[in-house]
């Protein structure tokens, strides 16, 4: 009988692409997945630290997984298993910790440990230091939804004072491009018609066959790859080319996730960011003016140590004012370590989870008002899956959340819809092209699950 192994990924878009790939390896490995949740002998917790909620939500997934399983192998790897060794290997039931240098190793390790079984003692690989070197990452990522991530980079150099990264994922290093364009061409071959491009920091992509721009271009050329996708990128490291090209491109989509963390310029030198004010509103509207119907959005940390009434405000004059179509709003969490953990006058929590609400307020009218100005109008949306309501959902290439009606199945397809109205978390459109199959189309799978957009932490 096959052995069963579950997943389960806590925080980013990099953090799932890289347990996508262990998947496949697990599968390939004659393991059979179950859902998290599910009786196991194996469970795969790819963690985060990005907050301590974060950390403490590992924990809890081990103990929940041994009260029904009590025999299950409990593998740990990821950012907190990188970080926080010391409390992971002394909890009870866990029996192996891999630090993130030795991740994609994981299958290798429990390949040579020949019997998946509970072990008395915890077996730790772990380094202090990270490889600078650019990589190769074997496997193909598995993934149940329309669109693939696709792992391009890794590790941040930048140092920003609140975050934890670049401890746990060490310094930035770029895949090589033809193993990427490998992985990218066996998910187009699987089905998947969108690709992200992931990483910490992936505007620092570059390797001895270019930058990010040069690794586009390459994927462009895959046939039935219909959509290219940058996940969250760093205001600085945006090269005007890369606006000139996603304003033709047929493949790259007009959407930018553009960290903006606080609109002070005092936060944002004691956060150790790279830019002013000044400049990221300048560098908003050059996009904004570049490319037609480009969807900005961003990132705010609220409750930085120091934080006033007034920084705050200005936070929000700048989100409301510039052309951003939606913000992520996060609480500042102390991470041991960082040297903003070190500042003094901390934001009390009350009041972070009350500028929280208040930034997330915004953040929901500025999206409706982004998706209000694409009423009548026809766009083209890539369908995922379909919900509780019996509407089929999926993303235009500017990121706009669009619903519909359909009497037959939309998954993976592409389709010409005419907006119709705005509601909560979506647009409503109507079909705009005939509602049949066209011949040709890649074969569908169906995708039953939502996925989810505002994952992860602040980065990455
Ligand atoms: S916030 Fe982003 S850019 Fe800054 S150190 Fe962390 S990963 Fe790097």
């Amino acid at each position: 009988m096959k052995k069963k192994v579950a997943f389960y990924t806590a925080g980013c878009r990099l953090n799932q692409s890289e347990t996508a790939v262990l998947t496949d390896r697990f599968t390939r490995m004659g393991y059979q997945k179950v859902a998290y949740g599910e009786p196991t002998d194996l469970l795969v917790l790819n963690t985060c630290s990005v907050t301590e909620n974060a950390e403490a939500d590992c924990r809890r997934v081990i103990r929940r997984t041994l009260r029904h399983s009590p025999q299950a192998f409990v593998a740990v790897t990821g950012c907190y298993a990188q970080t926080g060794l010391n409390t992971l290997q002394h909890l009870p039931g866990v029996d192996l910790v891999l630090g993130n240098q030795y991740k994609m190793l994981l299958p290798d390790y429990l390949e040579e440990m020949s019997h998946v079984q509970k072990r008395s003692l915890t077996f730790v690989r772990h380094s202090g230091s990270m490889s600078r070197e650019d990589f190769v990452q074997d496997g193909v990522g598995e993934y149940a939804t329309t669109r693939a991530n696709l792992k391009i980079q890794d590790g941040c150099n930048f140092m920003c004072s609140f975050c934890l990264i670049p401890f746990a994922r060490g310094r930035e290093r770029s895949r090589l491009s033809d193993d990427a364009v490998r992985e990218a061409e066996r998910l187009v071959e699987r089905g998947h018609r969108e690709l992200v491009l992931t990483g910490v920091n992936i505007g620092r992509f570059a390797n001895g066959s270019g930058g990010i721009l040069d690794l586009i271009q390459r994927l462009e050329a895959i046939p039935g790859l219909a959509r290219i996708r940058i996940s969250s990128i760093e205001p600085t490291t945006i090269p005007d080319a890369l606006l000139q090209y996603m304003s033709t491109s047929r493949k790259l989509c007009r959407f930018l996730h553009v960290p903006l963390q606080s609109g002070h310029d005092g936060i944002l030198s004691a956060m150790n960011r790279r830019y002013s004010v000044k400049e990221y509103r300048a560098w908003v509207e050059r996009a904004v003016q570049k490319i037609p119907d480009v969807c900005v959005g961003t990132d705010v940390l609220v409750g930085f140590p120091g934080e006033t009434d007034d920084q705050f405000a200005a936070t929000c004059e700048l989100v409301r004012d510039l052309p951003l179509a939606y913000a992520h709003v996060f609480s500042y969490s102390a991470r041991p370590g960082t040297p903003a953990a070190r500042l003094g006058h901390p934001v009390p929590h009350a009041e972070i989870k009350i500028r929280n609400q208040r930034l997330s307020e915004l953040s929901r009218s500025k999206r409706a008002r982004f998706y209000q100005q694409f009423l009548d109008r026809d766009c083209q949306v890539l369908f995922e899956s379909v919900g509780k309501d019996g509407l089929w959902t999926g993303l235009t290439d500017n990121f706009i959340r669009v619903s519909v009606a359909s009497s037959g199945s939309l998954a993976n397809q592409l389709r010409r819809v005419r907006l119709t109205g705005v509601m909560e978390h979506a647009a409503l459109g109507k079909l705009a092209d005939a509602d049949t199959p066209r011949p040709g189309r890649v074969p569908i799978p169906v995708f039953q699950s939502f996925e989810k957009e505002a994952v992860g932490p602040l980065p990455a």
